[in-house]
């Protein structure tokens, strides 16, 4: 604990960390001390861990990295904080993200964007910018992010670490500040395969307040053996030929693939006609949800109230118009407008249908192959404050991650080695549902 301490303050920086809870995980690790002395330490026992900042821990601050929740005290644990600290692990801080983790360069946090340590002039990536860079720069040895459509994903693969979205169900959302619940997964940020098998067997499972945890029980990710089997592998033919890949990050996608081929394994193209719509499908159907989940944020009964109201009405529009940014806003518009009568046919209930026709096709392409591998983004980070205006460019760079998140199934972020300039590149394979074990265990002998 000391170490990292130690740590964050010298790379203050970053800005990944918005709290640290110092006095609290030196106290955690005198405990977990005497547990280890008495042989009763449990499977995480002296872990430092970092949690994205939606995720709720009893008496701590939790904002989303929203003006709308600064100050704002959770009076309940999530269940997968719960299940880290039963295992005595030891939680050191809350990390810096997209506000209500929309984004993909943590850009549009209240607390500002967060450094690469690759290259401080670079974005993190985005929304669990914070983790990722934490991660990375060794300020605490695993984190918790979120992922709804890549971001934990995205930002490993712009840090250099791994990065793991578990199949939707695996893991309880209880207590993880809702952006899009169809889609929404917590998911770990790691430097190593082992460290998010031993994670993701602790935090998944059902649970008895998220009907949407799935009853499975959970295997043995971390004492699974490493498979001695020759693979079949697809990657998606549109991909590769998509416009805006990075040509340094499709160099290194082709060496991966001429690498597993020399391991024995078979890799091949396969057409995915329906790449084109992911990212629109993504953003009708997340927006509208997240318009309804943030619904709840109307100045009376979470986090900051407006001075300037005087009733009721007014109460909720100075609270909303100060408490949220504008990508929040944009998304709160537009997920509403899609939602509309007289629009929701022709959007919602549409992308809805196009949702259910990539999970189709995804789960098609996966009967036939154990992976499907993509680059997990289509270039490397960007620099700090050179994200276009048009938002609509923003989303699309999406393109190599979304398409998991709307099927539903597990993936994997590999780091992909480094490009000219130094910044990390990454690698995605997605599996079968539920298949996070045999993701896990390809990893360990990809990495
Ligand atoms: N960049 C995507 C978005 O803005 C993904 C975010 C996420 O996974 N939380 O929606």
């Amino acid at each position: 604990v000391e170490y990292y301490l130690n740590r964050i303050s010298e790379k203050q920086e970053l800005n990944a960390f918005v709290e640290v809870f110092a006095d609290e995980a030196r106290n955690q690790a005198l405990q977990v001390q005497s547990k280890i002395n008495a042989g009763t330490a449990g499977k995480l026992a002296g872990m430092v861990i970092g949690i994205k900042d939606n995720i709720c821990f009893k008496d701590h601050k939790v904002s989303a990295c929203s003006r709308i929740l600064e100050n704002y005290v959770s009076p309940f644990s999530a269940t997968v904080v719960e299940r880290l600290l039963a295992e005595d692990a030891i939680i050191i801080g809350r990390l810096n993200c997209d506000e209500f983790a929309m984004g993909a360069s943590n850009e549009s946090s209240y607390y500002g964007p967060v450094k690469n340590n690759a290259d401080q002039t670079k974005v993190s990536g985005g929304s669990s910018g914070g983790a990722a860079v934490a991660v990375q720069a060794g300020l605490c040895l695993a984190a918790l992010g979120t992922d709804t459509g890549g971001s934990v994903r995205q930002p490993a693969a712009f840090c250099g670490v791994i990065g793991l979205k578990p199949t939707y169900g695996r893991v309880s959302r209880h207590g993880i500040i809702s952006y899009a619940s169809s889609f929404d997964q917590v998911g770990p940020i790691t430097n190593c395969v082992e460290d998010a098998a031993i994670l993701l067997e602790v935090i998944a499972g059902p649970d008895q307040y998220d009907s949407t945890a799935s009853s499975k029980s959970v295997p043995s990710y971390s004492l699974d053996a490493i498979p001695d089997k020759r693979l079949k592998i697809a990657y998606l033919s549109e991909a590769l030929h998509s416009e805006g890949l990075d040509p340094e990050i499709k160099k290194a996608f082709e060496k991966s693939i001429a690498v597993l081929r020399e391991a024995g394994h078979v890799v091949e193209p396969v057409s995915f006609e329906l790449l084109e719509y992911v990212v629109p499908t993504y953003y009708i159907l997340t927006m509208a949800e997240a318009s309804s989940n943030l619904a709840r944020y109307d100045g009376v009964h979470f986090g900051y109230r407006s001075g300037r109201s005087s009733d009721l009405e007014s109460t909720y529009k100075t609270s909303r118009s100060e408490g949220f940014g504008p990508e929040v806003k944009r998304r709160i518009i537009l997920g509403t407008f899609v939602l509309s009568a007289g629009y929701y046919d022709a959007y919602y209930a549409k992308a809805q249908k196009v949702r259910r026709l990539i999970r189709d096709k995804t789960n098609d392409i996966l009967k036939e192959y154990d992976f499907i591998m993509l680059p997990t983004a289509p270039t490397p980070a960007f620099t700090i404050g050179e994200e276009s205006d048009d938002p609509v460019v923003n989303y699309l760079a999406d393109i190599f991650t979304v398409q998991a998140s709307l099927a539903g199934i597990p993936a994997i972020s590999l780091p992909a080695g480094n490009n000219k300039s130094g910044l990390p590149l990454g690698i995605q394979f997605l599996g079968k549902r539920f298949g996070e074990g045999d993701l896990l265990n390809f990893s360990k002998i990809y990495c």
